[in-house]
């Protein structure tokens, strides 16, 4: 096996805030390590919102940064002057002079770095690769059986990384981590999930051999909560401050954002709203229980119902082409699941009072047939009316947005810090296409 594209060392020393050159001592694909120096940490921060400004801005003089960041013009200057070096910002167009010398310009260059997002799921993976600005400049889907079976995952993730940053011609110098996400219970400070039960994984230790194998900073984090991050950052939750993120599909999860943090938990299962137990004694779910809401609405139940009403087999082509044709056992199928999943919807919006909810994963796809009900639920049943005042959008999202979400979290671990105020951190927005209706563009505007 080639390694072209990573250094073989066991210990990589490369981290992704060496990319910035800063005198950080972050272990390598982790959490800094606590005992640091705070200048060293401030001067972190300081780099990030510097950054972070320049790209809200576009373009923006060193005189309006030192302004913005109420930072000393020297404090800036120094820092930009590492910036301009690493190729993060470059200096471009003037502005219009009011009398005297015009003022240099400086931009985020989106290529002077990349970053790899990978999607795991139970036949395979998707992976990106994107660029400071989130554009995706590769997207690659590879098959292969992953459920028991992790030794295989952290082949194909290498493997894929590889490839991926090959066809891309991104040397390794420039890429500041790859980012995974998986449905699971992940310990996200070491990189390893604790349980999944779609991929049957338990206690698999993901970011370390990665790290190891491909010499480049790791994170790993559940797949929901990466999508939730990406919203955050750069999708539809914009300003929220409070919002929900609720994926249907093949598993049902829940991205759950307080004052604008993830809510993790205390053992990172917060938001395993899937396998709430809706109907003691109910069909089995993949977790081992009975009962759970994903063995009641996800897809898999779907199809089982309408298997049942049809006499034979239902593949998710063939659902989702009964409930396009109108098929009345089908409809009603996906209707009373919609109808169940937004009374739990419900339920969680009386307990969490968010200001927006966003419906995605590839269950979206039925439609309004499906949409409808849940959306209809959530209106009519939370207490206060809390639902009705509630704004609700519905993304069209593919795998590869789940991938561009895992990618996310290099980007904001590269220019985050944790316990810095995050709102001043963001590093992207997304700018590739993704499809992101309103409910009246699906039809849901009588919803209510
Ligand atoms: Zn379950």
């Amino acid at each position: 096996m080639t390694r072209n594209h990573f250094s073989a060392s066991d210990e990589p020393k490369r981290s992704s805030t060496e990319a910035l050159d800063t005198k950080n001592e972050r272990e390598v694909g982790g959490r800094p390590n606590p005992p640091r120096a705070s200048r060293s940490l401030q001067r972190d921060i300081n780099v990030s919102l510097l950054i972070e400004l320049v790209r809200q801005a576009g373009s923006i003089s060193r005189a309006e940064l030192a302004r913005q960041s109420q930072l000393s013009a020297p404090a800036v200057s120094g820092i930009v002057d590492h910036l301009l070096k690493r190729g993060i910002v470059v200096e471009t167009t003037t502005a219009p002079s009011s009398g005297g010398r015009p003022p240099v310009l400086l931009s985020l260059d989106p290529k002077a770095g990349y970053v790899v997002g990978i999607k795991l799921r139970g036949d395979g993976l998707t992976t990106v690769v994107c660029d400071l600005d989130a554009g995706i400049i590769v997207s690659l889907e590879h098959y292969v059986p992953l459920v028991g079976d992790p030794q295989a995952a952290i082949e194909a993730i290498e493997e894929e990384t590889r490839r991926a940053l090959r066809e891309a011609a991104v040397p390794p110098s420039k890429v500041l981590g790859v980012g995974i996400g998986l449905a699971g219970i992940i310990e996200t400070g070491s990189g390893v999930c604790r349980f999944s039960h779609l991929l049957q994984w338990r206690d698999v230790d993901l970011a370390e051999p990665l790290r190891r194998r491909m010499g480049l900073p790791v994170w790993v984090d559940n797949d929901v909560n990466t999508l939730a991050v990406a919203e955050k950052w750069a999708g539809d939750a914009g300003t929220a401050q409070d919002f929900l993120t609720l994926s249907v599909g093949r598993g049902i999860g829940l991205g759950i954002v307080i004052d604008r943090s993830l809510y993790r938990g205390a053992h990172g299962a917060g938001g395993e709203f899937g396998h709430m137990v809706v109907e003691p004694g109910g069909p089995k779910c993949g977790c081992g229980r009975f009962g759970c809401l994903e063995a009641m609405v996800g897809e898999g139940a779907l199809r089982r119902r309408v298997a049942e009403r049809k006499g034979h087999d239902v593949s998710r082509d063939e659902l989702q082409i009964l409930v396009d044709l109108g098929d009345s056992a089908a409809l009603e199928v996906v209707d009373s699941a919609g109808r169940k999943l937004g009374l739990a919807v419900a339920n969680v919006v009386t307990l969490f009072d968010p200001e927006l909810l966003i419906i995605c994963g590839e269950g979206t796809s039925l439609g309004s047939a499906f949409i409808d009900p849940i959306v209809s639920a959530v209106r009519e049943q939370t207490f206060a009316d809390l639902g009705r005042g509630l704004e609700i959008k519905v993304q069209n999202w593919g795998d590869e947005a789940w991938a561009v979400g895992a990618a996310t979290l290099v980007l904001r671990e590269s220019f985050n810090l944790p316990g810095a105020d995050d709102r001043s951190l963001a590093i992207w927005r997304r700018s590739h296409s993704s499809s992101s209706t309103t409910l009246s563009e699906v039809g849901l505007a009588n919803g209510r």
